[in-house]
């Protein structure tokens, strides 16, 4: 997704899983622009990964300024507030949290003196042993700020009385279960891990003499630097005056690398492990029409993350792709309505059909995903009523039947129509003359891994960590 962000509030805003985060870093950016300024337009690059906080820590070789501000990357920072920030090293973060925790004290990163001196850190991911860990340490003592997984972290590496940072992370992570892709801040150096099962994105990118680490690559083009690789699933990587080091801290019996990135957060530009996520959509397309072998006049995808699958869909079976929903894109995402009525207004608010494209036709329409089936309804019903002969709906990934532990806030297990739904009754609930999801087969062939190596666990209820849990 783009500024897609901007869409799924669009379309889908009570019916769409959400990213929670992103992170970045950069070291030995000295012209004058400063390594703040180049985290600033990274951040703009992930801004679809959290919209709801964004925050730079920039290290000078002495101290560690931190500036934090509620909502868009250009909400929340002045150039002045940019300016202030001098260093060559920095990191950041964008934030997204579920209900009920969007207050400032969450917005990263964090910055603490602890007995390894100052740390500020950055975090993408969820743990799933956070409760657990919360109140062994609270009961230990520990005081927090935040309900952030990230100060968790930072507490377990200060208690584990070790004098140097990647023995004390690798100690805080022998304790910790779930999903994690740590960007970590001292005025000396920068360090970044990414967890054992690879869950959550993280790549290298290098400008000239400088190095940086992004949760997407689409981050490093948009700062104009070259992605070197992705750091391997369990692999630290330190920067610091004697260059890049890299060394593998952590080890797993399984990776379990997010299909849902490849299926709807990542950005289409993005290379996730090895694979360009628009090419991977553009395969989940060709996949899902020799799955459906659906007949119809023209293939019409939902802005804006269905268009790669779409395209896709249409190159293998020759129905023509067409624009068939406008987007408004100045309707803004802050439509917000507490009423189902009012929310479903919302969408006709921001998707418009193109009647003169739709009508007498059998229409393909293509999208990654049906959570509460409430938007698919509406758009199913939007191209009855510009004149559709025929509606049939394609989704580019299975059924979503369980709710994520590894942080993405897809929706609780009760809101997702399929987890208590066949595919017919959904498919009679939105509407469609038929639906039809691609295969978890189809989504690993996509993919181009094997299933052992992708988590799937929102389809399949079987998580990777099950019985990892050392509380
Ligand atoms: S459960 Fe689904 S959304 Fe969560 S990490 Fe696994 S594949 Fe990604």
């Amino acid at each position: 997704m783009t500024e897609l962000r901007h869409i799924e509030d669009i379309a889908v805003e009570d019916d769409a899983p959400r990213e929670e985060c992103g992170v970045f870093a950069v070291y030995g950016e000295s012209d004058s622009f400063g390594a703040a300024g180049m985290t600033l337009n990274a951040l703009f690059g992930i801004q679809h990964r959290g919209q709801e906080s964004a925050g730079i820590a920039v290290s000078n070789g002495r101290t560690i300024s931190v500036h934090k501000g509620m909502g868009l990357v250009r909400e929340a920072f002045t150039e002045e507030d940019v300016r202030r920030l001098e260093g060559f090293m920095a990191i950041g973060h964008v934030r997204y949290s579920t209900a009920g925790k969007g207050l400032s004290v969450n917005a990263q990163p964090i910055k603490a003196n602890t007995s390894l001196g100052t740390i500020a850190i950055a975090h993408n991911g969820s743990l799933v042993n956070a409760d657990a860990l919360l109140s062994e340490l609270k009961s230990s003592g520990a005081v927090f700020e935040s309900a952030s997984d990230a100060e968790i972290i930072l507490n377990l590496m200060a208690r584990s009385g070790r004098a140097h940072l990647p023995e004390a992370l690798r100690d805080a992570c022998a304790k910790i279960v779930g999903s994690y892709a740590l960007v970590l801040l001292t005025p000396e150096s920068i360090t970044a891990l990414r967890d054992p099962m690879g869950n959550r994105p993280l790549c290298l990118g290098r400008a000239g003499n400088t190095y940086l680490v992004a949760s997407e690559s689409c981050a490093l083009n948009t700062v104009g630097a070259k992605l070197i690789r992705d750091v391997e699933p369990g692999e630290l990587i330190t920067l610091d005056a004697n260059g890049l080091h890299s060394v593998k801290l952590l080890e797993s019996k399984r990776k379990a690398i997010c299909a849902v990135e490849y299926v709807y957060f990542a950005r289409p530009d993005s290379e996730l492990d090895g694979k360009v996520v628009h090419l991977v959509r553009k395969e989940m397309g060709r996949q899902l029409a020799r799955e459906s072998k659906v007949e119809a006049d023209v293939v019409i995808p939902v802005p804006d993350s269905g268009w790669s699958t779409a395209l896709g869909f249409s190159e293998e079976s020759s129905i023509p792709l067409d624009i068939g929903l406008s987007v408004n894109r100045y309707v803004g995402r802050t439509f917000i309505q507490p009423k189902q009525e009012l929310r479903n207004r919302g969408v006709t608010l921001k998707l418009t059909p193109i009647d003169a494209v739709i009508r007498g036709k059998r229409v393909a329409m293509i999208d990654d995903s049906i959570v509460r089936g409430t938007t698919s309804g509406i758009l199913v019903n939007l191209l009855r009523e510009a004149g559709a002969a025929e509606v049939h709906m394609l989704i580019s990934s299975p059924p979503w039947r369980f709710p994520c532990s590894y942080g993405i806030d897809v929706a609780a297990a009760k809101e997702l129509v399929a987890s208590s739904h066949s595919v017919e009754e959904i498919r009679r609930f939105i509407n469609a003359d038929s639906l039809h999801y691609l295969s978890l087969e189809g989504l690993c062939e996509a993919i181009g891994r094997p299933a052992n190596e992708i988590c799937l666990a929102c389809f399949t209820g079987e998580a990777p960590t099950d019985n990892l849990c050392p509380c």
